[in-house]
């Protein structure tokens, strides 16, 4: 586990470079803008970033989802949106991946694994964004069709062209079931982007169906399979976002040393003058190394395990420490940077409001550890 394989390092190299040379020095403008420019990201296709962990078969890299989390883990050090759309797109692709017919995979795999469309999944409603059984979005059957309304929340990726991923409530049965719908179909509208505190570059939009026409082929997995869809999105969208907020603690970390190496006091760097400087960097590198063996852990266990409840339980804890520790990381990097973390003009700030996002987003902290919980106890 301790020594990457020739292929995760050239994967790691190459998100490494691409996210110093392209996407660094362009960090502010997205950061100011909330949007990632479209010439980054076709050249995250191009550089096969959005497919790494998926079948060849589909024009995936087939390089297993610990490439996958280092290569995120690269781009988020420079900009978490960038990592945000990709996350969302594979949590698409992995669903499609594990529960979509031959004709489904054909037809959606190899667009959102070349970049030409961005995949979103919707599960979160102004009701809820934990309790599946308080859904209320419906899918009525319609002959060979369903007719799907209601209002999905704070969706990523809506505004892209591209597939996304339904739950909702089968009208019949009353049990949840996925669909996939494209984008910017008849009756798919979107709210005005939400102004976030951070996590910029990934537009966040409201969705809104109504009397949105699907074919009933268009049915991801059977009836019901909407609870298992919603799990395995949970898993390999929590690899993402270990990835995503490893990127923001590295950044944080790194930022840290190189202020307290160029501000002096009296002539001499803070980084040499001052131990609870030194301390402090000290404390940034253990939780930093925690964090990362963690969550290559988990890159390592997605490649391994085959038990959806061993996934469930180790995605669960690792995102829940990943990204409380990063919170940490950041909050002891402000403190070096002093009043200068607090400008926009220091990369720091903006890492600062993208951290304060990760317990909150897919399952907060008490809802996973609930989860996880359950599955010790159970087994
Ligand atoms: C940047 C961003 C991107 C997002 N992208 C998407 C997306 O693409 N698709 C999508 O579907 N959603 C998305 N979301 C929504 C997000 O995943 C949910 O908001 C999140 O899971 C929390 O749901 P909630 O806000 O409705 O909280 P609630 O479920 O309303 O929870 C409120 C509080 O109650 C507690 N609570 C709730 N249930 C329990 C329980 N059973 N046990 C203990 N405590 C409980 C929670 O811990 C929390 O403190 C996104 C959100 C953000 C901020």
């Amino acid at each position: 586990m301790y020594s990457f394989t020739k292929e995760q390092e050239l994967i790691q190299k190459a998100a490494r470079e691409y996210a110093d040379r392209v996407i660094e020095p362009a960090g502010a403008k997205i950061d100011q803008e909330n949007l990632i420019p479209s010439e980054i990201l076709r050249g995250l296709g191009a550089l096969g970033m959005y497919g790494i962990p998926f079948p060849e078969a589909y024009g995936g890299g087939e390089a297993g989802f610990l490439s996958y989390l280092l290569a995120v883990e690269q781009l988020c050090k420079a900009s978490l949106g960038v990592g945000m759309i990709i996350s969302v797109n594979a949590v698409g692709l992995s669903v499609v991946n594990a529960f979509g017919t031959e004709q489904q995979k054909k037809q959606y795999m190899p667009d959102g694994i070349n970049g030409k469309t961005i995949f979103s999944f919707a599960f979160t409603e102004p009701g809820t964004g934990s309790d599946p059984k308080q859904l209320s979005t419906t899918a009525a059957r319609d002959g060979d069709s369903y007719i799907l309304n209601g209002t999905k929340r704070f969706i990523s990726n809506s505004g892209y062209e591209g597939p996304i991923v339904v739950i909702c409530k089968e009208s019949e049965s009353g049990q949840a079931t996925a669909f996939i719908v494209d984008k910017f179909c008849s009756g798919y509208s979107i709210s005005e982007p939400w102004e976030k505190i951070g996590a910029h570059g990934g537009p966040l939009y409201d969705v809104y169906l109504k009397d949105v026409k699907v074919p009933a082929e268009n049915m991801l997995g059977g009836i019901g399979d909407g609870m298992w869809v919603l799990k395995v999105a949970m898993i390999y969208g929590k690899i993402g976002l270990v990835g995503l907020f490893l990127g923001s603690a590295l950044a944080a970390y790194e930022e840290a040393v190189k202020y307290a190496r160029g501000k002096t006091h009296r002539g001499t760097p803070i980084a040499d003058k001052f131990q609870h400087i030194q301390m402090s960097i000290a404390d940034m590198a253990m939780k930093y190394e925690a964090c990362k063996w963690y969550g290559y852990h988990l890159g390592y266990v997605a490649d391994t395990v085959k038990d959806q409840n061993i996934l469930i339980k180790e995605a669960a804890l690792t995102k829940i420490f990943i990204s409380e520790t990063a919170i940490d990381i950041a909050r002891i990097a402000m403190s070096i940077h002093g009043s200068y973390g607090l400008m926009k003009d220091y990369k720091i700030s903006r890492v600062w409001g993208d951290v304060i996002f990760g317990p909150q987003v897919e399952g907060t902290a008490p809802t996973l550890k609930v989860l996880a919980a359950g599955v010790i106890l159970n087994s």
